[in-house]
Formats: structure tokens, C-alpha cells, sequence
């Protein structure tokens, strides 16, 4: 019987749990997908630990990379022996095999492995939809991006600086500030000794940026929107530190009639004409060499739990994959 990492209750990384599982006949519209690589988001740990509340017992992960096995009546989208990804799924994706709308999924170039296809699905969805549709980045831009040297900060500061912008980002240590230059970052902020908003306002020579992308959360939304220029646009995209607490909307008159977004892939994305041309953008860079995906490190599925560890101890570099 196949297996999968499912969760009984919320909690630390310690409530993963390596259960069989059944993997039916595909229904009407599905397909059975047999994960060669799963991967690894920080959404993950807000599911797990009860952030982000899910019915329980659950599944966990929406986004992997494999081969269809079988489809249900109706599947136009793919057939029996497809290379796939996809990242938009119901959570379930730490699993062997499992089946899945047949819509959410995405042919996978031959250039691209299992590996790549499932590091760069929902970190690099996110990344096109963020500089591409939320902010339009133009070329000679300065933004804001932090965790540069994460997931979708490598990405992020690829992609930017592919298009032509002054790329500043942030990061928590020394070795972070390397990994995020080496990665098209001009400037990387080393946060825990530098007061970011400072620097920022130092880099554009007091202008401040027209796009912060801040997937921090409660930590860092003040000081970024501080960030901003007039009618600069903030984009809040993550918690990883928490939450951000209510926000009295006057503040963003008095910093500069600011504009804020909450964005979520799972819109971005939610019509597959959009997802197919997403995934068609994203892969373009990365065949033309101007995204690189940093695979930083690979752990077996059934040790879901030490990858959750690793990701919310900030020690994970690029993007993180889990191989069934
Ligand atoms: P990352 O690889 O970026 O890992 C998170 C990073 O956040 C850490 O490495 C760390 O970098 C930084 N960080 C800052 N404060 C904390 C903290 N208190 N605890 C832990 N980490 C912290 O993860 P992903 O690339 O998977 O995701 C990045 C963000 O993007 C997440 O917030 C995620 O939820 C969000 N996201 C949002 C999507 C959307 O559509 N809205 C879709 C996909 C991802 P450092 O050490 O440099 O500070």
C-alpha cells in the first residue's frame, strides 16, 4: 500500500505522521499522478501548525512533480504516462501517489527533472505572478524582496533582475547575503544588524521603493511600508515570522497614500488558461537561463518532519524538495 506523510492534529514538525494510505480509481476528471519529487513550502508549516486551520485528520503539501498513472472519465487535460507538476492542489501532495483534479495539472518540459518541476512550481508561479500582474516590474525599478535567499526569494531576485531592476533584499546572515547575490540581488541587507528601512532609504537615495514583496509578515510590515515611495504599492505575501496584526488604514495616508495587496497564488492561478501561460512564462526563464533553480537540499519524503525543522529554523537555502 502506498504511504504518505498525514496529520492527526496541529502542531510542531513532531505531529507528521507516515501512514498507508488508499489511492482509489480516478474519479470523473481525475488523474492518479505517482509523485517522483514533492515540494517542500513554507505554507506547509502554517497548515501543519494550525496557522492556517484544516480539517483533520489531513494530508499535507500542494505541489509536486511525477507521472500520470490512470485517468478518470472525462481527462482531456493529460494522458496515462504524462510528465507533470502542479502546485494549486488540495493539500495531500507528501504522498507516493494520490489523484488530483486533472486541471491543476501542468505538462513538464523534457528540459525540466521531477526535482526542478517540483522545487519551482509554486515558488516560481508565485514569483511570476508577483513581478509580472501585481507589480509589473519595469526595467530600471528598484524593489524590495526579503528572504532573499529563500524559495521564491532566489527566484524573485533572478527573475527582477532579469528584467532589468536594481534589486535590493534581505536576508538574516552573512552566508544568506552571498547565496541571495550570487542569485542577481545588488543589494543584500543583513537585517539582524542593519535597520532595513535605512538602507533601503540610503540605496534610492531617499526615494524609497515603488514595490516591497513581504513574505515576513508581523516582523517586517511596518518597516516596509516605510520602505515605499509615494503610491508605492506593498505587497504582503507570507507570514513566516506570524501574522500581521490589524492595520489602521490611515497609515497608509500618512506614509505616502500607499497602496497594500494580499495576494495568493490560488487566484492568481485559479483559471487554467492562467495557469498554463504562468507556467509557460516560468519555464521560458528558466529555459533561457535567466532563472536557475537552487535546489539547497533534498530529504526523503518520510522525513517531512526534519525538512519542517530545517525551513522554520531558517536553514534552508533556495528551494527544498522531498522525494517519495
Ligand atoms: P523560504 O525559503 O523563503 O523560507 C522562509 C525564510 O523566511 C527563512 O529562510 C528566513 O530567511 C525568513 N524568515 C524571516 N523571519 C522568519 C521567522 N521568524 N521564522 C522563519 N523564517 C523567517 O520559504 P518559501 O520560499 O517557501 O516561502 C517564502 C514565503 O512566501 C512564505 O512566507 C510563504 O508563505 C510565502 N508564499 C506565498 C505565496 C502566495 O501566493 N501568497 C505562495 C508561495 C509562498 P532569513 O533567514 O534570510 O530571514
Amino acid at each position: 500500500m502506498p504511504h504518505a506523510i498525514r496529520i492527526h492534529r496541529t502542531g510542531g514538525p513532531e505531529v507528521l505522521q507516515w501512514d498507508s494510505v488508499e489511492v482509489p480509481q480516478p474519479n470523473a476528471g481525475e488523474a492518479r499522478v505517482r509523485h517522483h519529487a514533492v515540494g517542500l513550502n513554507y505554507i506547509d508549516t502554517y497548515h501543519r501548525s494550525g496557522l492556517y486551520p484544516v480539517p483533520l485528520p489531513s494530508g499535507l503539501g500542494q505541489e509536486a512533480a511525477g507521472v500520470v498513472e490512470a485517468v478518470g472519465a472525462g481527462v482531456t487535460e493529460v494522458k496515462v504516462g504524462d510528465r507533470v507538476a502542479y502546485a494549486t492542489s488540495p493539500l495531500g501532495a507528501y504522498t507516493e501517489v494520490r489523484n488530483v483534479a486533472a486541471s491543476i495539472l501542468v505538462p513538464l518540459p523534457d528540459a525540466i527533472s521531477f526535482e526542478q518541476g517540483a522545487a519551482v512550481m509554486m515558488q516560481g508561479l508565485t514569483a511570476q505572478y508577483l513581478l509580472r500582474r501585481t507589480y509589473r516590474v519595469q526595467p530600471g525599478d528598484a524593489i524590495l524582496i526579503h528572504a532573499a535567499a529563500g524559495g521564491v526569494g532566489t527566484i524573485v531576485c533572478q527573475w527582477a533582475k532579469a528584467l532589468g531592476a536594481t534589486v535590493i533584499g534581505t536576508v538574516s546572515s552573512e552566508h544568506k547575503a552571498d547565496i541571495a547575490c550570487a542569485h542577481g540581488c545588488d543589494h543584500a541587507i543583513i537585517y539582524t544588524r542593519e535597520n532595513f528601512a535605512e538602507r533601503v532609504r540610503e540605496i534610492t537615495g531617499g526615494a524609497g521603493v515603488p514595490v516591497v514583496y513581504d513574505s515576513i509578515g508581523k516582523d517586517t510590515f511596518m518597516d516596509s511600508l516605510a520602505c515605499l515611495r509615494p503610491l508605492g504599492l506593498m505587497v504582503s505575501f507570507g507570514n513566516a515570522s506570524g501574522a500581521v496584526p490589524p492595520v489602521d488604514i490611515g497609515v497608509l495616508a500618512r506614509m505616502g497614500s500607499l497602496y497594500l495587496t494580499r495576494p495568493t497564488l490560488f487566484t492568481y492561478a485559479a483559471k487554467r488558461e492562467d495557469l498554463l501561460a504562468m507556467a509557460a512564462e516560468l519555464f521560458d526563464v528558466v529555459a533561457a537561463g535567466k532563472v536557475k533553480i537552487e535546489i539547497g537540499q533534498c530529504y526523503p519524503l518520510r522525513d517531512a518532519a526534519q525538512a519542517h525543522i530545517d525551513l522554520e529554523a531558517r536553514r534552508t537555502i533556495g528551494s527544498t524538495v522531498l522525494l517519495p
